[in-house]
């Protein structure tokens, strides 16, 4: 019987170890003779089917070399896609939970055992580097093992508790909603995608899952794991293709019955509000689940192990350079302890070597042009804005590589309202700002509108408390850094203009991809 108690998160790689390194070396170059160059279709009703027009992924830290090609879907097949997964649906709502659920086991041992690819795939498609890489592998793991446990709960009738009634038997009943479309982004190209293909397909549901352009290969790698494990056709329906396209197509048509999306707040909103519109012939409304950016500020007062503090904001700000919802882009500092906090932290950031994921640099290319460009137009504000510390430039190159490489870069002294304390980066780019004192940096940290991950570095209890109560944030750290959350143990996602506060990984996830009927018999 399975049993949501037997979870326990993949433990990570130690990377100090040289053996583990070699491995990693070993499947990149597994990966380069095996996967690189690769063309992955779309899937629809289990066949494989291709596009005249390909959707090219590019090494972002050697723009020179293509990593590999999917299918660029068109409408037409988005609509197929959707007509094969409602008949799809037919048979799959029938399974037993725990048939469902064995799949995603299965899945989860075959991505086990390919672990190190798919690591290394994430080095040369989006520039991870080892250890970012093999966390997010991790992840992936975790969502497959996680969501097949907690799937039980909502099995058979009656599964949710309702109260004793003299001469009558009441229940509840958990039943799938549908077909959805899971539209997710490059930046947890891997775990994100599989968590939320599997949250609503384990419960019944079927699948439209839309990766992101950057990151088609990792997305094809991964849907056919889903597959080797036994999905049915039509169960999933691998769509990679353009999001203002064939994304736009699947959140607006009548015959979608949820949408579930991860990635910037102004594409979110735009699909929370075309969603909302209801389309001739739809018959519900449609239901959306939105995890979205972040402006995550880590606060550190005069109480703090500065030391602590200090590496909290450099694994915080510059893990995968900033490229993170949860990535602390504002650290709040009061100011008797700012100029200590400021110059340790500058001082530990310089030590990081830009390079590849390949070479397992620290810091690597940012993703593609688009993110390039608007990282740029941030550094040029900068010294308007504070005073740039460390970094400030965007070279485009590194070891005699072009690539879309960004300095880390640390700006001091930045206003709390200035743009470069309120927008979100997303790049290796940290706003410093300065407070009058505890309560201050609180105000601070509540100033955006974002509610994503926050912290607080601190050794006064009834600090942590008031924040514990007052910070408005989805996930909420002390004294460590402020990224990372695990499967299970810190249920992930944000409030306020970061999303609709789902909790991924948490114990209440699957129910949003399921609706309830309530029966009574009466004896
Ligand atoms: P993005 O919004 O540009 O793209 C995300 C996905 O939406 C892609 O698959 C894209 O093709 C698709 N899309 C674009 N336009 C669309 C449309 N009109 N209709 C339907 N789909 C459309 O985001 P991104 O650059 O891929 O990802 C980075 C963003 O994601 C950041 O803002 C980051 O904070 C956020 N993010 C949030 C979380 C979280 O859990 N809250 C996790 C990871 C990333």
């Amino acid at each position: 019987m399975l049993k949501i108690q037997d979870y326990r998160p993949q433990p990570f790689i130690d990377f100090t170890k040289a053996e583990n390194v070699q491995a990693y070396e070993a499947a990149l170059k597994k990966v380069r003779a095996e996967l690189v160059g690769k063309h992955y279709p779309m899937v629809i009703d289990g066949e494989r089917v291709d596009t005249a027009e390909k959707l090219t992924s590019l090494n972002p830290c050697d723009t020179s070399e293509v990593v590999g090609t999917t299918a660029k879907a068109t409408i037409e097949d988005a609509e197929r896609a959707l007509q094969g997964a409602w008949k799809a649906f037919e048979t799959w709502k029938t399974w037993d939970m725990d048939a469902r659920a064995r799949i995603l086991l299965k899945a989860s041992a075959i991505l086990k055992r390919r672990h190190l690819e798919a690591c290394a795939l994430m080095s040369i498609e989006v520039g991870k580097n080892y250890a970012e890489a093999d966390v997010e592998v991790a992840e992936a793991i975790d969502f497959l093992e996680y969501y097949a446990r907690s799937a039980m709960k909502y099995s058979g009738f009656g599964s949710s508790e309702t109260t004793w009634f003299e001469g009558e038997e009441n229940g509840l009943m958990s039943l799938p909603l549908g077909v959805g479309v899971s539209i997710s982004p490059w930046n947890f190209p891997c775990a994100i995608f599989v968590g939320m293909l599997a949250a609503p397909i384990v419960v019944g549901n079927c699948v439209i899952a839309k990766p992101a352009e950057d990151s088609g290969l990792i997305a094809g790698f991964i849907a056919d794991i889903m597959y080797e494990a036994g999905l049915p056709a039509g169960v999933l329906q691998f769509l990679p293709g353009v999001g203002k396209d064939v994304g736009e197509y699947l959140t607006t048509h009548a015959k979608t019955r949820f949408i579930t999306f991860t990635g910037s707040r102004a594409v979110g909103l735009h699909i929370n509000e075309v969603a909302a519109k209801v389309q001739p012939g739809q018959k519900w409304i449609k239901k959306v689940v939105l995890e979205l950016g972040g402006k995550d500020g880590m606060i550190v007062d005069e109480t703090a192990d500065l030391e602590v503090a200090i590496t909290a904001a450099v694994q915080g700000a510059f893990g995968f350079n900033g490229q993170k919802c949860s990535a602390m882009s504002r650290l709040i500092v009061v100011d008797a302890v700012y100029d200590d906090v400021v110059n340790g932290f500058v001082e530990r950031a310089s030590k990081l070597k830009m390079g590849t994921g390949e070479e397992n640099a620290n810091v690597t290319a940012v993703v593609n042009q688009m993110s390039f460009d608007k990282i740029k137009g941030y550094l040029e504000i900068a010294p308007q804005e504070g005073k740039v510390l460390l970094g400030g430039e965007a070279p485009g190159e590194c070891n005699g590589k072009q690539g879309y490489y960004v300095q880390a870069t640390i700006v001091g002294d930045v206003k709390r309202e200035a743009r470069m304390a309120q927008e979100e980066i997303f790049g290796p780019v940290i706003s410093v700002i300065r407070a009058k004192d505890w309560q201050d940096a609180l105000d601070i940290a509540n100033s955006t509108e974002y509610g994503l991950t926050g912290g607080v570095c601190s050794r006064n209890r009834a600090r942590l408390e008031q924040a514990r109560q007052e910070l408005e944030v989805g996930n909420l750290y002390f004294n460590r850094k402020i990224t990372g959350a695990i499967v299970g143990v810190q249920p992930f996602g944000g409030y306020n203009m970061s999303g609709t506060d789902s909790k991924a990984g948490g114990p209440d996830y699957l129910a949003y991809f399921m609706q309830l009927k309530t029966v009574t018999e009466r004896w």
